[in-house]
């Protein structure tokens, strides 16, 4: 018991009281629930990784987004993490494609744009793309997303952010679906219209 609360309070947001009481919700199920989990936590390490388009996590060659033809090829949204795409996806609002950036620039904690799936999203963006930059409204999130827009101007693409109705300083992932969806819906565009 005492290495199965030890293991369980390792993981992100868990402190030892819940680990604690987790482990004694688990001790308290039946045999086949703690294999399957088991399995579940096994497969998903042996099966998941990032999609090698738009960095989301798959068990498929390429994300159910990449792969579906359906969605709209002109705008691709920037999130920081995996967790972001799922909670947009939830808001139903959004039918264009993702790129995860798996982190935010944070030159206090040595994260710095090579640490970042960064690179790979510029030969993805087309002159006239719509470019959401859907990074979280921390000062870090800001700075991310102003760092990818003056990387992104001079391709060409129509960068837009999102801001409306998003709490300042909150992560993507824990905003309602309809807060998300309108924050998508009434984004802003950033990058200076081209001259004619
Ligand atoms: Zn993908």
């Amino acid at each position: 018991m005492v290495a199965l609360i030890r293991e369980l309070s390792r993981l992100p947001g868990i402190g030892p009281k819940s680990a604690q009481r987790l482990a004694f919700h688990l001790f308290e199920q039946p045999r086949e629930d703690i294999e399957r989990l088991s399995r579940a936590l096994l497969e998903a390490k042996r099966d998941l990784h990032t999609c090698p388009v738009c960095f989301n996590i798959t068990d498929a060659e390429r994300c159910d987004v990449c792969s579906d033809p359906s969605r709209d090829q002109g705008v691709i949204c920037v999130v920081e993490e995996p967790g972001d795409v799922i909670a947009i996806e939830r808001s139903g609002e959004y039918r264009g494609l993702y790129h995860v950036l798996h982190g935010v620039l944070s030159p206090m904690n040595g994260v710095g744009p090579d640490k970042l799936h960064i690179r790979p999203l510029l030969p993805r963006v087309q002159e006239g793309q719509e470019v959401i930059l859907a990074t979280g409204t921390t000062v870090e999130g800001d700075a991310t997303a102003l760092y990818l827009q003056r990387l992104l101007e001079p391709l060409g693409a129509v960068v837009s952010r999102i801001a409306y109705g998003l709490p300042v300083g909150g992560a993507l992932e824990y905003a309602d679906e309809v807060t998300l969806g309108r924050a998508l819906a009434g984004r802003q565009r950033v990058s200076k219209p081209p001259q004619s």
